[in-house]
């Protein structure tokens, strides 16, 4: 087994309490948790984790930020904007920082998490813009009624997010709901609180009053369910599985029917069509599965390839997937980094087991790459068949399964034939085609001829049990307003 060596630089971790009211607090509890380096394994550091006193707190200081009279709701939307465009530049300036703290606590690439950086900046930036032009709308009627309806935000929003994009997930979920004037209670992922916490610092230094937006650090049993049952919370929003996310919108309906949008897991499907240019279609089925070491909502994990193409289209993907290189993050050589943790590691390796029983042909990879670490070498399954596990369930790793087609039709139903629907891809030269799958596929978002592209000016969610609601964009403003109709009778004499 090659030993792993670390080019990880000796870094300085600045904050590890829970950020409420523009201020660092120990956990009510008193107790901290473990934060692991993935690479190694390796305790980084401890951070406090919050419960439910500690949201108790939070909501505290959100309601308090919140009043009528206070600081920031007697802003004027444009210097909410300039608030979150400083802050989009102290990501910015800060980014060399961000991005190694970034790969330590999550084990992406340094590149990787210096684009998420640069991107998250970016989203703040088109969200800051925002904040002073979503308006209502003046409604026809009777010459002696006036109807205009008003934009109003919804209160406190509570947003729970997971591991994979520590910090673009941050910023996807803050820019919306700032825009619109509400005040946040965050919780990042157990797994990754570092990041968030230092944005914390500089959503402080860019100026936001105490309270706008709170960060607590906590697991999801114990902290996140206090945010999700809370009954002075108005909205949440949650990224993460499906089963959570059940949970989530079954908690909130059970505390005070707060407001629910989920972004969700998905299998989804990306379609090489028989025209396909080969070696173009191979890059992009490699890097729709395996970026981000594979840790991705939207990753194409069922390949479906036309049985035209598919032996060659086998070979291309096994011999590229071998090239890939798998080790430390911090080297900039490195392709993929480890899997998040130990549970994510060994779940992975036991999927690619289930799909060597089930008769899929492993052609390369699915083993630890190192001694230490969750590395694991990516793998390809040809022969994959629908029924199987590996082509159902959600894998979250490097596991590219490849199953094939012969008829469109065909292939469109059984890209439907899931529970999930977030997101899908066709590779073909045919426009009629093309569209005929546009048409047909349930899923949030169709990418033709290319894949992952994500765009803060385009909404993205989920059909079926992969969400509710649209984020980024201007759909993405819509679950963080309320809209209130006011109708006024012009009185006949004045
Ligand atoms: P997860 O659902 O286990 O955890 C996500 C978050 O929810 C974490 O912050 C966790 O602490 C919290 N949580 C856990 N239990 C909770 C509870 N009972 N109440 C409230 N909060 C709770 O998901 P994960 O393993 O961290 O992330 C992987 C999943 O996220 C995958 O299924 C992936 O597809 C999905 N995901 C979806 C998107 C998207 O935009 N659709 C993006 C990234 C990840």
């Amino acid at each position: 087994m090659t030993s792993f060596i670390s080019k990880a630089p000796h870094m300085e971790i600045k904050y590890t309490q829970i950020f409420i009211n523009n201020e660092w607090h120990k956990a009510g509890n008193g107790k901290t948790f473990p934060v692991i380096n993935p690479s190694t394994g390796e305790e980084i550091c401890r951070v406090e984790g919050g419960t439910k006193s500690d949201i108790d707190k939070a909501v505290e200081a959100a309601r308090n930020a919140f009043r009528v009279d206070s600081a920031w709701r007697k802003l004027e939307p444009s210097a909410r904007g300039t608030l979150m465009r400083k802050f989009a530049e102290l990501l910015r300036r800060d980014i060399a920082y961000l991005a190694q703290l970034e790969t330590l606590n999550n084990g992406k690439t340094l590149i990787n998490s210096k684009i998420d950086i640069m991107g998250s900046a970016a989203c703040i930036d088109y969200y800051a813009g925002w904040a002073d032009k979503f308006t209502g709308e003046t409604i026809p009627s009777t010459p002696d009624t006036f109807i205009y309806t008003r934009h109003e935000p919804v209160g406190i929003c509570g947003q729970i997010i997971p591991w994979n994009y520590p910090i673009l997930m941050l910023a996807l979920k803050l820019g919306p709901a700032l825009a619109c004037g509400n005040v946040v209670i965050l919780k990042p992922a157990e797994e990754t609180p570092l990041t968030a916490l230092y944005c914390a610092s500089l959503i402080k230094e860019a100026g936001f009053p105490p309270g706008v937006v709170n960060i607590v650090p906590g697991d999801g049993p114990e902290c996140g369910h206090a945010i999700v049952v809370h009954e002075g919370i108005d909205k949440i929003s949650f990224t993460g599985s499906v089963e959570v996310g059940k949970k989530v919108q079954e908690n909130a309906a059970k505390s005070n029917l707060k407001r629910v949008t989920l972004e969700l897991g998905g299998k989804s499907p990306l379609i090489i069509c028989e025209d396909a240019d080969v070696d173009f279609a191979v890059y992009v089925a490699h890097e729709a599965i395996f970026h981000n070491a594979a840790q991705n909502c939207i990753a194409g994990s069922r390949t479906f390839v036309h049985s035209k193409i598919y032996p060659e289209f086998i070979a291309k993907s096994v011999a590229l997937a071998k090239k890939r290189i798998v080790g430390d993050p911090f080297d900039p050589n490195t392709q993929q980094g480890p899997q998040i943790n130990s549970q994510q590691f060994k779940k992975i390796l036991n999927y690619i087991e289930l799909g060597k029983n089930a008769g899929a042909r492993l052609e390369c990879g699915g083993q630890k790459a190192y001694d230490k670490g969750y590395f694991i070498q990516p793998a390809v399954f040809s022969d994959v068949k629908d029924d199987m596990i590996i082509a159902r369930e959600e894998i979250f790793g490097p596991v590219m399964c490849v199953l094939k087609f012969d008829s469109y039709d065909e292939v469109i139903e059984r890209a439907n034939a899931t529970n999930f629907g977030l997101v899908a891809g066709v590779i073909t030269k045919d426009l009629t085609r093309a569209l005929k799958f546009v048409q047909e596929l349930q899923a949030g978002s169709v990418w033709v001829n290319t894949y992952a592209a994500m765009k803060f000016q385009a909404p993205f969610g989920g059909f079926k049990q992969s969400g509710q609601g649209r984020e980024l964009g201007k759909y993405g403003l819509e679950p963080y307003y309320e809209v209130k109709t006011v109708v006024m009778k012009l009185l006949s004499k004045i």
